[in-house]
């Protein structure tokens, strides 16, 4: 008999818990209401949302009037300052206050350092706009080859993105160090941390892991980095994509999900690897 084990911690975070919430109750009261970009990174949950007339939009110059839900990862400051100014469309803004604590920390370093190394993607969201903050100053060190970037100055400021592997963070913090003193902000949320953890620690009892989440999220993405470091790995967004050859032979079965998984995919997955393993 396979055994099929849910992470201790997996799926839906706080900030995005708190999102959802807030754009459903918005919903529920006014009949325009729209998210500046997914509201969060899985698109099946914003496809049930769009059934519940909360519609994404990329182009908000598009819209007249309504409400404008902004998504957790934050948007850009100057685009943020431009919508401020538009009387017909009133802001409810559901970043994430981990997200907003590293903007906040970004902003404040802006006024005196020459330099803020922001550890995380550079195309990623969270990341665009927690540049936007730093007024120029920010680098983003996206892996350890981007190090010899980052300028000497006498003290380098160092924020990390919310969903950054603790381990990587730490790794390129060492590597920083070699250039001169550091201070840094670890802003790594712990959702993530705990999230990481107990995907690690589920990894290392199982033949197979099953990281469910979209490819366009981060910290999904991160999840199926350390997990297939460990044991053998797939990463799906929904039900569809299990082919059942991935079970053969195989006495047990991992699952975790990044923080912008719903429970309702979480248990659809589980249901058919029972199914296709018979228990
Ligand atoms: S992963 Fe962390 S930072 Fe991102 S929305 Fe969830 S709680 Fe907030």
């Amino acid at each position: 008999m396979v055994k099929i084990t849910i992470a201790k911690s997996a799926g839906f975070c706080f900030g995005v818990k708190r999102a959802i919430d807030l754009a459903q109750d918005i919903a529920s009261k006014n009949s325009d209401v729209y998210t500046f970009g997914p509201l969060i990174h899985n698109p099946q949950e914003v496809a049930r949302l769009e059934k519940e007339n909360i519609k994404v939009i990329e182009d908000y110059s598009k819209i007249e009037k309504g409400v404008l839900v902004l998504r957790t990862h934050g948007i850009p400051l100057d685009i943020y300052e431009n919508l401020s100014k538009k009387e017909n469309i009133k802001i409810v803004d559901a970043a994430c206050p981990f997200v907003k604590k590293a903007q906040d920390i970004i902003k404040e370093l802006s006024k005196d350092s020459e330099q803020i190394v922001i550890v995380g993607e550079k195309k990623h969201p969270e990341v665009v706009a927690l540049v936007s903050y730093g007024k120029g100053k920010c680098l983003v060190v996206e892996d350890k080859n981007d190090v010899k970037n980052v300028k000497k100055t006498d003290i380098i400021y160092i924020v990390s993105q919310t969903t950054q592997s603790p381990k990587k963070f730490e790794e390129i913090v060492n590597e920083i160090s070699k250039i001169s003193q550091v201070k840094v902000f670890n802003t790594i949320c712990r959702a993530t941390f705990d999230r990481q953890s107990a995907a690690a620690k589920l990894a290392k009892e199982v033949d197979v892991m099953i990281v469910i989440g979209g490819k366009n999220s981060g910290n999904t993405t991160r999840l199926y980095q350390i997990c297939s470091n460990i044991t053998k790995t797939y990463h799906i967004e929904d039900v569809d994509e299990i082919k059942p050859a991935w079970f053969d032979k195989v006495e047990s079965v991992g699952i975790t999900a990044g923080a912008s998984t719903p429970d309702w995919i979480i248990e659809n997955i589980k249901r058919r690897i029972k199914e296709i393993t018979n228990c």
